[in-house]
């Protein structure tokens, strides 16, 4: 057996069945009140997870909106006597609202920059949990009982079981929206935002996505936290606990519903381990002859040489047992610690606990069959299609300047239906710019360019891919920790039918559709010969393979007009001849091509029409033939009148 993500969710599910009964063998209230800590958290850190894990980007104001969610909970009870049941949708609608508003700056900054934006909103938020008095009663907190459940109290024990219920219920959820094309979409704008958006699936939106839907799961963690401490005070939701939770997100490991839940155990527990010296010291000493023993192993397979590059962490691994017999207490020091936690993950493991042992795990479970996949469909171009021969594209005057240089200057270019357009030219003359201009990453400074009869010039890459214009890039940009699968998947999610609700229902026409849309890839996969590395990761394939795929993905929107970017750019002869191939049969499907390449014998031999550009401005266009005698193009192209 395979471990697959959806493996290791059964996983978890199991191990939250495994905790059900545990309240009842002879746990301590003290560790039935851990465990729902940790079952809390997990449910917070599924969400953080999507943002952090699958769209790459780092939110410091999680802790905020599990704030913000234990206060919806507390305000209803506490201004208008409202209960649990109506406090969880409400606490989620609120902080999915707030989880819109923090999605706004991750439109326009990513990285370190939004890190602080989201450090803001959680200052923000705190200060104003404290000032608003009136609303949240201050520093002074809020109290709340539990609500009745089926018409009695519960005890911690019988809560516990509500929030592992929760758990099971947001790992499902989690699980089945990661699965459905939000998952591919949230891990492609992390991979290659640029292909992402040319292929249809915007990341303004899909952004806005996984931070609503990471604010939700905050909003829910928060209710439940509220009323499983039955106190809420400003000081909880701090910038702390934002740290905590990005802690066990990266220490669990990322983009894994039981990494989460093993980085909540850790981070919970370990404070409380902190506080017991003994236990530190005995811990510190393990680590520390953990530490001789891969320092030993290494020596003797590699000499002392292979200790360097670990010199650091070994120095600190060594020095803890006698830090801490020098200490009376270390719970002051517990930032500290978590500080050094995260540059070890950082450093050495960089997937986490988990990924780790997916790694060990690897050798032991070797790969089985998808038994679920579909029987390819025989690739055939649909949508909209014209008469041959009618103009399908129509640009005029474009012009692209950047700040002085004039990349364009007054570009004309009209494009047949049914044709192959050659777009040729010395380096730099402008010709991947166009391209740019043409799927609307680049806003001309000049010009009109229609589609058919609609005006596309000015529009957002996304719809344009979606009216009909693919692309592939010059430099390959597939989405590297995707399938070629999951890379042609993306391109499909025009496709899919169903909204969030279907997805988290699994209703049979989501189920369909993206059955129908896997049916598709494998076809198209087939269609360029990658068939037998549908499963590999996009970025373990050989370059001329990840061409194709690229051709593959852009094919997956049903395009009109599929734009290729010097595709037999560092290809082998024998994949140039299987490439002009695979471009005369998209031809034949009807869909129109523009082709930008530097081997004159492919453009030769494939183009109906070539039009020539050299800086910025059209110096030729007609027949190959009547191209090639063309003096101009002959000096352009060999700096001599010919
Ligand atoms: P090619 O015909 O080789 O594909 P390009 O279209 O890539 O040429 O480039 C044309 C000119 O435009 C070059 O001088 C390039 O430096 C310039 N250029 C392209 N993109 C940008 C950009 N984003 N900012 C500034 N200059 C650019
Ligand atoms: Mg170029």
């Amino acid at each position: 057996m395979r471990v697959t993500p959806e493996g290791l969710a059964v996983g978890a599910i199991g191990l939250c069945a495994l905790a059900l009964p545990l309240p009842f063998l002879g746990m301590t209230n003290y560790y039935v009140h851990l465990g729902m800590v940790i079952a809390i958290y997990s449910i917070l850190l599924l969400g953080l997870d999507i943002v952090v894990g699958y769209t790459g980007e780092v939110s410091l104001g999680h802790a905020a909106l599990f704030g913000i969610g234990a206060y919806t909970a507390g305000v209803l009870l506490f201004q208008l006597k409202l209960g649990l049941w109506f406090a969880l949708p409400a606490a989620m609608a609120v902080t999915a609202l707030f989880g819109l508003l923090l999605a706004l700056p991750a439109l326009k900054v990513t990285g370190p920059y939004l890190a602080m934006v989201t450090l803001a909103f959680g200052t923000i938020v705190q200060i104003l949990i404290n000032e608003m008095t009136p609303l949240t009663n201050g520093p002074m907190g809020i109290k709340l009982n539990r609500p009745l459940l089926l018409g009695y109290l519960p005890k911690d024990r019988e809560y516990y079981f509500l929030v592992l219920l929760f758990l099971g219920l947001s790992i499902l959820v989690v699980n089945r929206i990661l699965r459905s094309g939000y998952g591919r979409a949230f891990q492609a704008l992390r991979d290659a935002p640029i292909a992402s958006d040319c292929m249809g699936v915007s990341v303004w939106l899909y952004k806005v996505y996984a931070f609503v839907i990471s604010a939700a799961m905050a909003g829910l963690a928060g209710t439940l936290f509220a009323y499983s401490e039955q106190y809420i005070s400003p000081n909880t939701y701090s910038f702390e606990l934002t740290i905590l939770f990005l802690l066990a997100v990266t220490m669990g490991g990322r983009k894994s519903r039981l990494g989460v839940i093993l980085g909540a155990s850790i981070v919970v527990l370990l404070p409380n381990y902190l506080a017991d010296i003994e236990l530190v010291r005995l811990i510190a000493a393990l680590i520390g002859m953990g530490a001789l023993m891969v320092a030993g192993i290494q020596w003797h397979k590699a000499g002392p040489r292979a200790l360097a590059p670990i010199a650091v962490p070994l120095i600190l691994c060594l020095s803890a047992w006698p830090i801490t017999l020098s200490l009376a207490s270390v719970t002051d020091y517990k930032l500290t610690i978590f500080g050094l936690m995260i540059l070890f993950v950082v450093f050495y493991l960089p997937e986490g606990l988990i990924g780790r042992i997916r790694e060990i795990l690897a050798p032991l479970t070797p790969a089985a069959p998808d038994i679920a996949r579909p029987p390819a469909q025989m690739f055939t171009a649909e949508g909209p299609r014209g008469a041959k021969g009618e103009v399908v594209l129509n640009a005029s005057s474009i012009k692209m300047y950047f700040g002085g240089l004039r990349a364009l200057d007054g570009v004309s270019l009209s494009v047949k239906r049914g044709e192959i357009h050659g777009l040729i030219g010395p380096n730099g003359s402008g010709k991947s710019t166009l391209m740019n201009v043409l799927s609307g990453l680049y806003r001309p400074t000049g010009g009109e360019i229609n589609l058919g009869n609609v005006r596309i010039d000015g529009h957002a890459p996304p719809e344009i891919a979606l009216r009909g214009i693919a692309r592939t890039f010059q430099n390959v940009q597939l989405f590297g920790e995707m399938t070629a699968t999951e890379n042609v998947l993306v391109a499909l999610n025009h496709r899919l039918r169903g909204n969030l609700l279907d997805i988290i229902l699994a209703t049979p026409r989501y189920r369909r559709s993206e059955n129908d849309a896997r049916a598709r890839a494998f076809g198209l996969l087939d269609f360029v010969g990658l068939g037998d590395v549908a499963d590999e990761k996009a970025r373990n394939l050989p370059y001329g393979k990840c061409r194709l795929l690229e051709i593959a993905r852009a094919l997956a929107l049903d395009p009109q007009l599929l734009l290729l970017d010097e595709p037999a750019a560092g290809l082998s002869q024998p994949d140039i001849e299987l490439l002009i191939d695979i471009v005369r049969r998209i031809r034949d499907l009807g869909v129109t091509i523009v082709l930008i390449e530097h081997h004159m014998d492919v453009v030769m031999s494939m183009c109906d029409t070539v039009t020539v550009l050299d800086f910025g401005q059209v110096i030729a266009e007609g027949t190959p033939q009547a191209v090639r005698a063309d003096p101009r193009v002959i000096e352009a192209y060999l700096g001599v009148a010919g």
